[in-house]
């Protein structure tokens, strides 16, 4: 049977990027997950394939060779070359990209399922831990390292392990059965160790049966500057332990923005409302506008409208990509008083119907639709 083509598979353009594939894959996976269509092998089928394809288009070289020499240039075509060519196995597939589900799917508690042969018996995979890490903007503008406390599932001090007898490290016990054709010889996995081939032989007081223990450890994680609020970051093998010397599962950081008292966020950008009082808004004057790093002094020009945005350059945050920093939008409001004394009141009577204090829009002043215009572009 010919292979589908990549894009085709994921419904997508050639010239799709990183993040739309990622997109892509993830939706074909939760629509052919094998929990939401069990015993449904054309599901299953269409599962493999698009996890294999998105294996290839989202790594920038495989994609490259790809799409140069098509299937034979990622060794998918005759098969063999990597361990590819006759599609990925569910477990290859569940441990490469389980992240992309954002723990929709599996790696809750327990362990996070098994991983691939090593030497004789199966290898069991820890679970991945999740920890959510609060950040306030400022740590967010300038990158932070946070210490992270976790309990995660480790060897216990002391432990150690022995081939298993029942099935000599194999990970697999043999039956002879007499049938009316004959002996048949049919494996299945050790009920002893369940596959693993080992059996603990020293086990500490405290640990469980597969002599771990739960462990308090504290994890160090760099976080890049202009993390966005519900970004995952992973921090490879600190998750939970794979017992009986399995592989470890990873840690994964959940980034929660908390609010600022004064600034709002909005993608890099930062805004801010500054209330002036009427004097100021008519003579002009100076004030100081809070930002992530101090504070910035900006000139109030005599005679400014209410609504009107003043732009603080680079002020806001920095790109996660590394390119580029956002602004601070200062929103200018005027503020209108509302006790005044009787001779406060009589000067603005004698105000009332002086020319000057007319409304007059549109005299060099940007209306409120060309200032938004302006601010998105
Ligand atoms: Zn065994």
């Amino acid at each position: 049977m010919a292979k589908r083509d990549y894009y085709e598979i994921l419904g997508i353009e050639k010239k799709a990027t990183a993040e739309e594939i990622k997109k892509a894959y993830r939706k074909m996976a939760i629509k052919y997950h094998p929990d939401k269509n069990p015993d449904d092998k054309e599901a299953e089928a269409k599962f493999k394939e698009a996890a294999e394809a998105y294996e290839v288009l989202s790594n920038a070289e495989k994609r490259q060779r790809y799409d140069q020499f098509g299937h034979a240039g990622v060794g998918g075509a005759a098969g063999g070359s990597g361990g590819f060519g006759g599609g990925m196995n569910m477990e290859d597939i569940f441990e490469q990209f389980g992240d992309i589900f954002g723990g929709a799917f599996g790696g809750g508690g327990g362990f996070g399922g098994f991983g691939g042969n090593r030497g004789g018996g199966r290898v069991f995979k820890g679970s991945n831990l999740r920890v959510r890490v609060k950040l306030n903007l400022e740590e967010i503008a300038r990158g932070v390292e946070k210490k992270l406390k976790i309990r995660r599932q480790a060897p216990a001090d002391g432990v150690s392990f022995k081939t298993c007898s029942t099935c000599q490290g194999s990970g697999q016990t043999y039956r002879v059965t007499n049938t009316i054709l004959g002996q048949m010889r049919t494996s299945t996995t050790c009920p002893t160790c369940s596959g693993l081939g080992k059996a603990i032989d020293k086990k500490p007081a405290g640990a469980d049966e597969y002599g771990m223990i739960r462990k308090e450890e504290t994890v160090s994680i760099k976080i890049p500057p202009g993390v966005v609020d519900g970004m995952q970051l992973k921090v490879s093998g600190k998750g939970n332990a794979g017992p009986m010397d399995g592989v470890n599962g990873d840690l994964i950081v959940v980034i929660e923005e908390l609010p600022h008292e004064d600034l709002q966020r909005e993608n890099n950008n930062l805004h801010y409302d500054l209330h002036v009082s009427f004097p100021d808004a008519v003579l002009g004057a100076k004030v100081d506008i809070p930002t992530l790093n101090g504070k910035a002094r900006i000139k109030i020009d005599p005679g400014t409208q209410s609504g009107k945005i003043l732009r603080l350059r680079n002020k806001g945050l920095p790109s996660i990509e590394g390119y580029g920093t956002g602004d601070i939008l200062v929103h200018v409001n005027v503020w209108t008083p509302k006790d005044l004394s009787n001779e406060q009141k009589k000067i603005f009577e004698d105000m009332r119907d002086d020319p000057n204090f007319k409304p007059q829009p549109g005299r060099g002043e940007k209306s409120f639709f060309d200032k938004v215009k302006e601010m998105f572009s």
